[in-house]
């Protein structure tokens, strides 16, 4: 099968297509045929190696596919399945395994690409919306890069509730996509200071959550966006680590709250998971989640896909087709 391989850490050209077998699925395990694979921040970090894994690795955990064949123990599946997941164990391939409690059936009348772009964001949204910070109608939220791939699902997971989300992306174009989704207020944050802007969009008040994704450049300005007793749920590091933190400084601020939060600690029970993916395929499937799956490329083109990706060149999902 053809596969993308890292034999060391380092930029998009240590992404290479190779030719492997095709693993077998161990007791517990679900071969599928890969059809679409998200790619993720996540997978630029582990090629970069500032998330440690071992080497050779093929990267990639997001996908929907075919089921090709169970290993030992498995029930529950068949071959011909449509399935997704976001614990695939290498899906940058046209072949891998994969957990089969960590699998989801696909309902009818989705497609393989819409599937595979709304499992890890659209999981990831759901968690942060309905779990992180429970959002009710009423509620402000600051949503930074709210055009990517999380944003704009977050975006319009909170508009749904009812909460009035003030968007942070980094040029028009995107501000279109961001209003599309549901955000009442767009601030460029390329061009103006947006601590500043939310301030004035909220009365002085501040807003009662940020989900910031972005991280070094954002975080201390997301903290004074804060309403007293707000929570910043910083879920992402775009661009770069947030520097060693004095905890202190959340008393002055109005006793707030940060998490850091993970996808894997929100669906790491059946229960959750199948919550959290039934709803999300579910309103992918019905058309009330809307997806943005114009940046598809060759499972070759992998390491364009990621260096498109960290360049801030796409909006809404990536995906690879082997
Ligand atoms: P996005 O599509 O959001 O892409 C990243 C966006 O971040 C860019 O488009 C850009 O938007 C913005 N950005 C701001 N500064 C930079 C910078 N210096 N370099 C690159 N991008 C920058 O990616 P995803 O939706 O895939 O992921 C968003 C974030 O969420 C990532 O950090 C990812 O690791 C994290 N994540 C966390 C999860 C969790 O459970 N904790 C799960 C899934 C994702 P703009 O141009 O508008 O500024």
């Amino acid at each position: 099968m053809k596969a993308i391989q890292i034999h060391q850490t380092g930029g998009p050209e240590v992404l290479q297509l190779a030719e492997l077998p095709i693993p077998e699925p161990g007791p517990g395990q679900v071969l599928i045929r890969v059809e679409a694979t998200g790619v993720n921040f996540i997978e630029i970090y582990f090629r970069k190696g500032t998330y440690k894994s071992s080497l050779p690795l093929i990267p990639g955990s997001e996908a929907a596919g075919t089921v090709e064949e169970l290993g030992p123990g498995v029930t529950g599946f068949k071959a011909g399945d449509a399935v997704a997941s976001v614990s695939v164990l290498g899906s940058y391939a046209e072949y891998a395994v994969v957990a089969a409690v960590s699998l989801v059936k696909i309902p009818d009348g989705l497609s393989m690409e819409m599937a595979a772009a709304c499992m890890l964001q659209g999981m990831t949204a759901h968690y942060l919306a309905y779990s992180t910070f429970p959002l009710k109608s009423g509620d402000t939220t600051l949503i930074h890069a709210a055009a990517g791939g999380v944003g704009l699902l977050l975006t319009q997971m909170a508009t749904r509730i009812g909460a009035r989300v003030i968007a942070t992306v980094s040029t028009a174009e995107k501000a279109e996509l961001a209003r599309a989704a549901g955000a009442q207020e767009v601030i460029l944050y390329s061009d103006q200071e947006f601590e500043p802007e939310v301030k004035r969009l909220t009365g002085g008040k501040g807003v009662e959550v940020v989900y910031d994704s972005v991280g070094k450049t954002t975080f201390e300005g997301s903290l004074n966006c804060l309403r007293p007793r707000g929570l910043l749920a910083l879920f992402g590091a775009s661009s770069g680590p947030v520097p060693p933190f004095d905890l202190i400084q959340l008393s002055g601020k109005g006793s707030l709250y940060i998490t850091r939060p993970t996808l894997w600690h929100y669906i790491g029970t059946r229960a959750d998971l199948e919550w959290r993916a039934g709803e999300v395929l579910g309103w992918a499937a019905s058309g009330e989640l809307k997806l943005r799956t114009e940046h598809l490329y060759p499972l070759s083109e992998a390491a364009q896909a990621q260096r498109d990706l960290e360049a801030r060149k796409t909006t809404g999902k990536i995906l690879l087709e082997p």
